[in-house]
C-alpha cells in the first residue's frame, strides 16, 4: 500500500535554481526508505515537499491517493500525518521549556490538556528525554535537542516520520542508539524515510534507497540488488564519488 508519492515532481527556487527535477518515488506504508546524495542533490527540498512547505512547480506530492500540493484541507491533513525532524535541532525548538516545545504540536491540534501530556509522556519516554522534561531548552546539548526534537514530532503521533540527515553531527554512539530509536518507531509501524551522505547506513538499515544527483533519482532500489547493478554504480559514482569504495 502507497502511503505517501512524488509523481513527476519539479521544483524550483524563487532564484530559478532547478531543485527537483521528475522526482517520481512511491512511499509504502511501513517501508525504512533511504535518501542518499551529496551535499546540494536536492534531498531537503524534497522533504520540504514532503510536508507540504513548499507547493511543487510541476507534478504532486500525493497522500493516501489524494493530491495535496494544493488542497488546503488535505495539506492540514498531511501535516498531521507526516512530520518531518529538521538537521538543525534549533529550527524545531523554539519553547522557554522542553514540555512546552514537544506539548506545542498536539496543543495544535487541538487535544485536551490530559490527552497531551499522556502524548508528551510517551514521546518522552520513546526518546529517553524523561530527565529533560522541565529544562530549557536553550541548556541542552546537541544530542538532547535532537532527541527533544523528535519528541516533538512523536508527539504528533505521526504514520510517516522525515529525518533530514539525523546522523549527521552525532558521534558513533548516539548515532548508535538513534538507529535503535529508529528500529523501535518502525516495528510500531512507523513509515520513515531518511537522507544521508553514508552509504553503508542505507544500505544496513533501509528496505529501500533512491539516490539523489542533482535534483534528480538516479537510480532507486532494494540495497541488495541495487549495488549489483553495474550501471548504477557507475551512475552513482557520479552522485557519491566514494561510493566506489564500497
Ligand atoms: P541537500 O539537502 O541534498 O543538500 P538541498 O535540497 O538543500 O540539497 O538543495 C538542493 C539545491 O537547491 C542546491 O543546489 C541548493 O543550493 C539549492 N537551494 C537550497 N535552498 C535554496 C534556497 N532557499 N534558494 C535557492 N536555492 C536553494
Ligand atoms: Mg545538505
Ligand atoms: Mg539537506
Amino acid at each position: 500500500e502507497v502511503i505517501l508519492e512524488a509523481v513527476d515532481l519539479e521544483y524550483s527556487y524563487p532564484d530559478g535554481t532547478n531543485a527537483l527535477r521528475k522526482i517520481n518515488l512511491q512511499v509504502r506504508k511501513g517501508e525504512k526508505i533511504a535518501i542518499l546524495g551529496s551535499n546540494g542533490a536536492g534531498k531537503s527540498t524534497l522533504f520540504m515537499q514532503f510536508n507540504g512547505i513548499y507547493r511543487p512547480s510541476s507534478g504532486s506530492i500525493k497522500y493516501q491517493g489524494q493530491d495535496i500540493s494544493y488542497k488546503n484541507k488535505a495539506l492540514i491533513e498531511l501535516r498531521k500525518k507526516v512530520g518531518i525532524v529538521f538537521q538543525d535541532p534549533d529550527s524545531q525548538l523554539f519553547s522557554a521549556s522542553v514540555y512546552q516545545d514537544i506539548s506545542f504540536g498536539p496543543l495544535n491540534l487541538g487535544f485536551s490538556e490530559e490527552k497531551v501530556a499522556d502524548r508528551v509522556k510517551r514521546a518522552l519516554t520513546d526518546t529517553e528525554t524523561t530527565d529533560l522534561e522541565d529544562k530549557p531548552t536553550h541548556l541542552l546539548s546537541y544530542g538532547q535537542k535532537k532527541r527533544v526534537s523528535i519528541a516533538g514530532v512523536l508527539a504528533m503521533e505521526p504514520e510517516v516520520i522525515i529525518f533530514d540527515e539525523p546522523t549527521a553531527g552525532l558521534d558513533p554512539r548516539h548515532s548508535q542508539e538513534f538507529m535503535q530509536l529508529l528500529e523501535k518507531l518502525s516495528i510500531e509501524g512507523i513509515t520513515i524515510i531518511l537522507s544521508t551522505h553514508d552509504v553503508d547506513l542505507a544500505y544496513s538499515w533501509s528496505d529501500r534507497i533512491a539516490i539523489m544527483y542533482s535534483g534528480a533519482i538516479i537510480a532507486q532500489g532494494e540495497p541488495g540488488e541495487l549495488f549489483m547493478r553495474t550501471e548504477i554504480v557507475e551512475r552513482a559514482d557520479l552522485a557519491l564519488p566514494w561510493l566506489i569504495e564500497m
